[in-house]
């Protein structure tokens, strides 16, 4: 089954330029999907329209099937089944873990909370509050905000922007994790493309509005489809090839 299905999908905020320029794919329920791109690619753009926070200026998307947005018609970000984590997480600050948690909850609140918190690894952070948490910490409890609400799709943006690398690394395989043990879709985007191969299942390249390519993981480099990505994975070895011959 498609939980996604976006067709000539194209976004102009000033009716000249393109944020986002006849765009088409599809995701499989179950897939998680990186999309990869330099800043000011359309990478936001592309995840708030898909959220319902953007109307789209021509083209369509269906989520498990259903028109939300049309040219005629938007269905609000709360009845569409997604969930949004923002890139600087977004916490109360005055809330606690577990308030944060169970804020858009109306019952159950207690059990289904301790339910994520041991989802997340942070079972007995109940009463903690979000600047007592380090950076990944504060993003799993902002995950598991979201994921409080039960969405079929999740969207991402820019997860790993405010963390260290270490942290990074750890989280990239719990998301997957977590992700992949309840049977959720996603969709996250970078601009680091380790990110993208650690984590998901398909890559989306995007430059300037337009989509350059999208592929499996395993085979986005065997299939390599136009210039700039091919730019973008020998920038990423020749980086990798003088951090190597710096250790030997
Ligand atoms: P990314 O997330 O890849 O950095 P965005 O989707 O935020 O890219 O932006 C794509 C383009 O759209 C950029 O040129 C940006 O300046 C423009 N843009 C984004 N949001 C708005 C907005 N609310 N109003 C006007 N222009 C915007
Ligand atoms: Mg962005």
């Amino acid at each position: 089954m498609k939980i996604l299905e976006i067709e000539n999908l194209s976004k102009s905020y000033d009716g000249k330029k393109f944020a986002l320029k006849d765009c088409s794919f599809s995701l499989e329920a179950g897939n998680i999907c990186a999309v990869v791109g330099e800043s000011g690619s359309g990478k936001s753009t592309l995840l708030r329209l898909i959220s319902g926070l953007e109307r789209p200026n021509s083209g369509f998307i269906k989520i498990e099937g259903k028109t939300v947005s049309d040219d005629n018609q938007i269905i609000p970000p709360q009845e569409r089944n997604t969930g949004f984590v923002f890139q600087d997480y977004a916490l109360f600050p005055h809330l606690t873990v577990e308030q944060n948690i169970a804020f858009g909850l109306k019952n159950n609140k207690k059990e289904r909370v301790r339910e994520l918190l041991e989802l997340i690894k942070m079972e007995g952070y109940e009463n903690s509050y979000p600047s007592q948490l380090s950076g990944g910490q504060e993003q799993r409890v902002a995950i598991a905000r979201t994921l409080a609400l039960k969405p079929n799709l999740l969207l991402l943006d820019e997860p790993f922007s405010n963390l260290d690398s270490n942290l990074k690394t750890e989280l990239r395989q719990e998301i997957r994790q977590i992700v992949k043990q309840i049977g959720m879709s996603m969709i996250f985007i970078t601009h680091d493309l380790l990110d993208a191969i650690d984590i998901s299942d398909e890559i989306i390249f995007l430059k300037e509005g337009e989509m350059l390519q999208h592929s499996s993981i395993s085979e986005f480099s065997n299939n390599i489809q136009s210039e700039e990505v091919r730019n973008i994975i020998s920038d990423l070895k020749s980086n990798a090839n003088r951090i190597l011959e710096m250790v030997n």
